[in-house]
């Protein structure tokens, strides 16, 4: 890659708010077992990067996931049994983003299928089927913002949401649904950089680069029995979601 064209990919990392990116070795590959993270600042001398496996201009979800590899760029690999890349439709028009995988997540290598991903699932299809709109789960994309299970289903940490936003970033460049609805406040954190709730950021339009964003709560929020008015919040926001989507 010449210094003009790498110049454009790192101001594309710049714009996403990226302050560093990490490094493959040279002759390393994706799937290779040893750690393969270095992390340079964004201003180093550009001819050291080696940048094509960040975003290559023909970038494709299965390209993305190679990339990924066995990934040990975070300590979030030291527990987790999967990688949960995420699923649904690859053209999607609407993805959903949630914080990271949990315990069913982690052992069956799919985004949303616990107790979250059920009401998730029935949030979206019931709300669908009420408004008259032909959606099932499998029409949507659904991913996190980090791949791996955080231990004891901690919060990310800001490193940990930067090496893995990285990855989501791509997969929303890839899919450029018509909207993106950011499940919880981690979410919102990592495509808006905003740090307010998401009871003061949910229900309004927000842009993630030229996508409009919806924040709403996390369904495992929702799951608790006292948030009952969070629950018909969340519908409502869904409700928006979808006409702005499909109508
Ligand atoms: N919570 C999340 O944020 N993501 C999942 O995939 C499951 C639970």
């Amino acid at each position: 890659m010449n210094a003009k064209k790498l110049g454009r990919v790192l101001e594309f990392y710049q714009d996403l708010g990226f302050t560093s990116l990490y490094r493959r070795t040279p002759g390393e590959t994706a799937s290779m077992d040893g750690p393969s993270s270095e992390t340079v600042p964004v201003h180093t001398e550009p001819a050291l990067i080696e940048l094509p496996g960040l975003a290559p201009a023909d970038d494709s979800l299965p390209r993305i996931r190679e990339d990924i590899g066995d990934c040990r760029r975070c300590r979030l690999h030291e527990g987790r049994h999967t990688i949960v890349f995420g699923s649904g439709n690859e053209h999607a028009r609407l993805v959903f983003v949630g914080e990271g995988p949990g315990a069913d997540e982690d052992a069956q290598g799919l985004p949303f299928v616990g107790r979250a991903g059920q009401l998730l699932t029935q949030m979206i299809e019931g709300t669908a089927k009420r408004e008259g709109i032909p959606l099932e789960r499998k029409d949507v994309y659904i991913c996190n913002v980090v791949k791996c299970r955080p231990p004891e289903n901690r919060t990310p940490e800001p490193d940990e949401m930067e090496i893995c936003g990285q990855f989501l970033f791509r997969q929303l460049s890839v899919i450029h649904p018509g909207a993106i609805c950011a499940l919880g406040a981690t979410a919102a954190r990592a495509l808006l950089g905003r740090k307010e709730g998401v009871t003061r950021l949910r229900g309004n339009w927000y842009k993630w680069r030229d996508i409009p964003l919806m924040v709403t709560y996390h369904p495992s929020y929702l799951l608790r029995p006292y948030n009952q008015n969070a629950k018909r919040e969340a519908w409502e926001d869904l409700k928006k979601v979808l006409h702005f989507v499909y109508d």
